[in-house]
């Protein structure tokens, strides 16, 4: 699968992914990562990508030619391309987003920066616009890489045990129950003695309700929605 990153700060992008086990995906050609900069398709003479706000308003906003130019091309040479923009004003990127993602050849992700992108880029362009929470940050490239991450955990071959995706939080619509690594003592903490003994269907009992638990405390939408749907 290949992502294209477009964005003014590639830099900011580039060592998240080349280390660990997207780094290794990566290097082992489950992905592909390349980038786009608007800045090289501007056709200002001083290599500006920006503008002050017509009608008015605080700050900068990225102008339509080099992002309009460099999206053009990109769409004739990869016809396949899904474009996503960033942007806070949209739906929140959910983990069912990330798995209907991973199926896709080529995702685009669009960064803005300063107040934003002209709106008719968006509008030319856009298959789908997220928003990856309700704050802003002061560029897309957090939320892009955020993207590629959660969406590059689905793809195949990606994750060494592909197991490990199955049991994850939001695969359900239960939160993941507490886990528990060496040493079975730590600092006068136990771990739950009944997660020594080895009776499988004991602890996956355990774990359900504790799952439960969690999720009705810190998530208690996902919790009614968990029991809404086992009826
Ligand atoms: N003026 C914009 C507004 O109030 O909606 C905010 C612009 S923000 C400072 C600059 C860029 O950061 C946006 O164009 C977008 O790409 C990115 N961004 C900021 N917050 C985001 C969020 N919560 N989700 C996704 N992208 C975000």
């Amino acid at each position: 699968m290949r992502f294209t990153f477009v964005t003014l700060f590639p830099k900011l992008i580039q060592e998240y992914f080349s280390d660990s086990i997207l780094g290794r995906a990566v290097n082992e050609g489950k992905i592909r990562i390349d980038y786009r900069n608007p800045r090289d398709y501007t056709k200002d003479r001083h290599n500006r990508v920006d503008a002050p706000m017509i009608g008015g308003g605080a700050g900068m906003l990225m102008t339509p030619q080099p992002l309009m130019d460099m999206l053009r091309n990109l769409k004739e040479t990869s016809p396949k391309a899904h474009i996503v923009f960033l942007t806070p004003v949209a739906k929140r990127f959910t983990q069912n987003d990330a798995k209907r993602l991973s199926n896709m050849e080529h995702v685009v992700l669009v960064s803005g920066r300063y107040e934003g992108i002209d709106e008719r880029v968006i509008e030319a362009n856009a298959d789908e616009v997220f928003s990856i929470g309700d704050y802003i940050l002061t560029g897309g490239e957090l939320a892009s890489m955020v993207l590629c991450d959660a969406i590059s955990r689905n793809v195949e071959g990606v994750l060494g045990n592909a197991n490990s995706l199955e049991v994850e939080s939001f695969e359900s619509p239960l939160l993941e129950a507490p886990s528990f690594t060496k040493p079975n003592i730590y600092e006068d903490n136990a771990v739950i003695s009944e997660f020594l003994k080895g009776n499988h269907s004991k602890v996956t009992d355990l774990k359900r309700g504790l799952a439960l638990c969690k999720t009705k405390y810190f998530r208690p939408d996902l919790y009614k929605k968990g029991i809404t749907d086992e009826k």
